[in-house]
């Protein structure tokens, strides 16, 4: 961030505002600790922030600190369109283009209030007044670390905040194996476990509290996992019967997808997950090393992301989707 737009947005904060907090749909790890750890740097600095999620959070983070107040613009439009329409400032996190909030997009794009972005995904659209966009970060919450110390305000995160920061942190880094993952960002988890972070009980709250349906709905797509040797590729897919016969419910997949990356040999892997409601396919993509799953997202699934983890959607059949992506892979120099 330049040091003008610092200064601007320390005037911006210079006195209490109203200010609307918001992460992507189907909001991760990242986007809750994130917005999250915003909201609680905000309240502290006597400001009223709200965190207005477009649809629900996943179980899983429900137990992050703030969670409880977070609203959701999908089961309560008139109330979160009013606090958006009465907001001085608008944090979006974690996302670049508005089209990611789904939905509320239309409410979005009539605000006259100042935006900020905070986002580490390539290629940011132009909505932002202020924009921190740094591809180079492998989560918005080291960001939001750094946000807080351009604004001199180190001395305000609390085990709070921290713990909100950790999370995004770890879960974007894959539990700090990816390559993002600097000495920099290890500095910055010192920093957060010395304010306090339960460093061993959040990788617990977050991966242990699995079910057995969930196990066995991780079961299914590994049975369904299919390898493409020559090209470096695996892939799975699940369908809505298989989802209910397992009782899916929302956060039961996530992760799902790095299994397939963790054969021998194999650099690049999808997951193909069926949505009867909204009518797609949803995709993960995920590599390792140089191979550009943003790029093979945008270019064939009207999708996106970073390089190594990406997403995308197919509005064909399942069948029709996975012939389609055979086809693709067949023809990639991996
Ligand atoms: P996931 O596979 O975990 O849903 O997403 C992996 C990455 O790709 C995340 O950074 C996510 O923000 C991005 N992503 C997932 N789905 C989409 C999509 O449909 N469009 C775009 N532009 N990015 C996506
Ligand atoms: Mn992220």
């Amino acid at each position: 961030m330049n040091i003008q737009d610092i200064q601007a947005i320390e005037l911006l904060l210079s006195t209490p505002k109203k200010i609307a907090i918001i992460p992507h749909r189907n909001p991760d790890g990242d986007a809750m600790g994130s917005t999250l750890a915003l909201y609680h740097f905000l309240l502290k600095n006597n400001h009223f922030p709200t965190v207005i999620s477009p649809n629900v959070f996943p179980d899983f983070l429900a137990w992050m600190p703030g969670s409880e107040n977070v609203k959701i613009y999908e089961n309560n439009k008139e109330v979160c369109t009013k606090i958006l329409e009465e907001a001085e400032l608008i944090f979006t996190l974690d996302f670049n283009a508005l089209h990611r909030v789904g939905e509320m997009e239309q409410v979005l794009k009539k605000l006259t209030a100042p935006f900020i972005m905070i986002d580490h995904h390539q290629s940011p659209d132009d909505y932002s007044t202020y924009t921190y966009s740094d591809v180079a970060y492998g989560s918005t919450c080291e960001m939001v670390y750094n946000f807080i110390v351009f604004l001199g305000k180190k001395q305000d995160l609390d085990k709070t905040i921290a713990t909100c920061i950790y999370t995004g942190i770890l879960t974007d880094s894959g539990s700090f194996r990816f390559p993002k993952t600097t000495g920099t960002t290890h500095r910055i988890i010192a920093d957060l476990i010395d304010l306090g972070v339960e460093n061993s009980l959040i990788p617990t709250l977050l991966f242990d509290n699995s079910s057995y349906n969930r196990l066995q709905l991780l079961g299914r797509a590994l049975q369904n996992m299919k390898v493409m040797e020559d090209h470096k590729t695996s892939y799975s897919s699940l369908t809505q019967e298989e989802l209910n016969s397992f009782n899916y419910v929302k956060g039961d997949t996530e992760g799902i997808v790095n299994y397939g990356l963790s054969i021998k040999g194999i650099v690049f892997t999808a997951i193909f997950i069926e949505n009867k409601d909204e009518g797609i396919i949803k995709i993960s993509f995920r590599s390792q090393g140089n191979f550009d799953v943003n790029q093979f997202a945008r270019e064939h699934f009207n999708g996106g992301g970073h390089i190594n983890a990406a997403g995308g959607k197919s509005e064909v059949s399942m069948e029709e989707t996975l012939h389609k992506f055979e086809n693709l892979v067949q023809k990639l120099e991996i």
